[in-house]
């Protein structure tokens, strides 16, 4: 059992015991608990109810703040007039719609659950795995955009260079900030600037006719480079859609690479209900997570009403062992909260 494996399976102690030197701290220290601003006492009681009820439950969806359609607010309004009690949104790598989706969601008397669904490699294989519960303030979050700005630099410095291969060769400092980075679109704006192109427009059909690698393994962060940012307590994690073979998106998740993560993440389950997924493949992940001590999650992986594919109502039960974990987080932080009102 590696590092993180028990951490998580610790957990619920740790938590406790921080929270007890909290109140003699006076909450000085918070290093180990990250606080998630959506979880109040009540929360705890509605979770209650809705892993009693078995009521509707989505983990896994998309706004516009990465490749989805809805803004948060109307995810929220989606997600409530189709009867779902629990909704978390994961977008791709930011965290940046939480705050708009949580609000929302209070306001509509959703429960909210912060989510995001991050890009990661092992030795190159490419993996998307859903990061949970987590506060979208805390600093992990502002190391990570930087590691991903970093690694939009290293993208876009392929780019120019596969340009200058099709014998358009301009400096990519045409294209940057003052801070260094990437502006949007670089290629057309860099191309535009050194009059290789009439207008943008016209540098963007160029771009566009070229047919350009467009190389997303550049995209993906390293898992030890991830984990080595992460501090006990963040979040929690699923592995996204880990039947999805799809090149320039993920692999087949193997079960040495599950090993991998498990040793590396507070790995807590495996997402085992997915649009894509067979009834084979639910079964086989299902056990696999079962094998392993892990939970599954389930979610639509919708992205607005563009795409086709639907926000899905999935009974609380067959996340069950995944909700009572985070029903557990939340709990364990109330002795603090109500000791600071
Ligand atoms: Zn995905
Ligand atoms: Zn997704």
């Amino acid at each position: 059992m590696g590092h993180w494996a028990r951490v998580v399976r610790d957990s619920s102690l740790k938590t406790r015991k921080c929270e007890t030197k909290q109140l003699n701290d006076t909450h000085q220290d918070n290093t180990h608990v990250s606080p998630n601003p959506q979880s109040s006492s009540g929360d705890v009681d509605v979770l209650s109810r809705i892993l009693e009820e078995g009521a509707a439950v989505d983990l896994h969806c998309h706004s516009r703040h990465s490749d989805g359609d809805w803004t948060p607010g109307s995810l929220i309004a989606d997600a409530k007039g189709l009867g779902l009690q629990l909704i978390s949104l994961t977008d791709h790598d930011t965290t940046a719609g939480q705050a708009a989706a949580a609000a929302a969601a209070r306001e509509a008397g959703l429960l909210f659950l912060t989510g995001m669904e991050v890009s990661l490699s092992i030795d190159g294989r490419p993996y998307h795995v859903l990061c949970f519960d987590y506060d979208p303030q805390s600093p992990t979050w502002t190391t990570f955009a930087e590691l991903r700005r970093k690694r939009f630099d290293l993208f876009y410095e392929n780019q120019f260079q596969q340009l200058s291969d099709r014998g358009y060769t301009v400096s990519p400092d045409l294209a940057r900030d003052q801070e260094g980075h990437f502006l949007p679109d670089p290629l057309p704006l860099a191309l535009e600037h050194a009059g290789q192109a009439m207008s943008l427009e016209a540098a963007k059909q160029l771009v566009r006719g070229l047919g350009l690698r467009r190389p997303t393994e550049l995209l993906y962060q390293d898992l030890e480079e991830f984990a080595a940012i992460l501090q006990p307590g963040d979040a929690i994690f699923s592995i996204a859609h880990p039947a999805r073979q799809e090149v320039g998106v993920s692999v087949r998740l193997s079960e040495t690479d599950l090993d991998r993560f498990i040793a590396r993440l507070p790995l807590v389950a495996l997402e085992a209900f997915h649009p894509y997924h067979r009834e084979s493949d639910v079964t086989f992940y299902r056990e696999l997570a079962s094998s392993h001590g892990l939970a599954v999650t389930c979610g639509s992986d919708a992205h607005g009403a563009r795409f086709g594919r639907p926000l899905r109502r999935h009974a609380a039960t067959q996340c069950e062992a995944f909700l009572r974990l985070i029903r557990d987080r939340w709990a364990a932080r109330q002795p603090a909260l109500t000791t600071s009102a």
